[in-house]
């Protein structure tokens, strides 16, 4: 069995089925981009993954384990973290608080002094030793993402949920931002990122699933994904058989 395995993925919000029945699979240590138009349904998508909502339907295992109907935490324990389209870190906290936190609900529950060394890698990793001691609040936006990365990263996740986290950088962070996602691929980490941004998609991303009003109209190859009529169609906002 694949190590993600999601089947028959439905989430409705009253009459609007957000993702309508989407079956996708990753193997352990993969790279996959998320595409699709806006409202596609991509956020969402990761939601469930992650247990930020719960699904209307389907199942959603990773190893086996299913994650489908368990609490956010419980997910979170099971090696799964995310990053936020929005930006989501605790602005008065240092970054090493900021990091600690999911070092203690992550998957392997650290506490105190193992905590902060966990948290000190996860820095590390993405760029912010020496800067332990600042305030969240007073990085730059570029700083930030990356705290929101070591923040995943310090639950020693399995699986990276990305959701558009390249987004909003310039042109060279862009480059940084792109070697740093593909370290973590690197190292082993599977990863299901949201990604806006072409040439980071075709330059992490061998294989990439297409998402439209909910549901999955690609799962290819990257440049096979993104020369597909329907998907070409998607983006312009017309319907693929017009
Ligand atoms: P994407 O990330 O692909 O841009 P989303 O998953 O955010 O798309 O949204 C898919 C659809 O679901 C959109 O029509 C959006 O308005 C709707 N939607 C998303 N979250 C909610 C919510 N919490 N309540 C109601 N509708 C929602
Ligand atoms: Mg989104």
């Amino acid at each position: 069995m694949s190590f993600l395995v999601i089947d028959g993925a439905v989430k409705t919000f009253g009459g609007l089925r957000a993702v309508d029945g989407v079956s996708l699979s990753l193997e352990q240590g993969e790279i996959v981009g998320l595409l699709g138009p806006n409202g596609s349904g991509k956020t969402t998508l990761i939601n469930l993954v992650s247990g930020a909502l719960p699904a209307s339907d389907g199942r959603i295992t990773l190893d086996g384990t299913r994650l489908t109907g368990l609490r956010p935490d419980r997910i979170a324990r099971a090696g799964v973290a995310r990053t936020f389209q929005l930006v989501r870190v605790l602005p008065s906290l240092t970054l090493t608080e900021n990091v600690m936190i999911p070092a203690v609900f992550g998957a392997h529950a650290h506490w105190g002094a193992a905590a902060r060394r966990v948290a000190g890698e996860a820095l590390d990793r993405v760029g912010l030793a020496g800067r332990e001691t600042a305030t969240a609040g007073e990085l730059t936006y570029i700083d930030q993402k990356r705290l929101e990365l070591a923040r995943a990263l310090a639950a020693e996740p399995s699986l990276l949920l990305l959701d558009e986290w390249l987004a909003g950088l310039n042109p060279s962070e862009l480059l940084e931002g792109i070697a740093l996602i593909r370290e973590l691929a690197q190292s082993g980490i599977t990863i299901l990122m949201v990604e806006h941004i072409m040439e980071a998609v075709r330059a992490l991303c061998p294989r990439a699933v297409v998402m439209n009003s909910g549901r999955l109209i690609a799962d290819a190859p990257t440049e096979a994904a993104l020369s597909d009529p329907a998907v070409i169609a998607a983006y312009l906002g017309e319907p693929a058989d017009a």
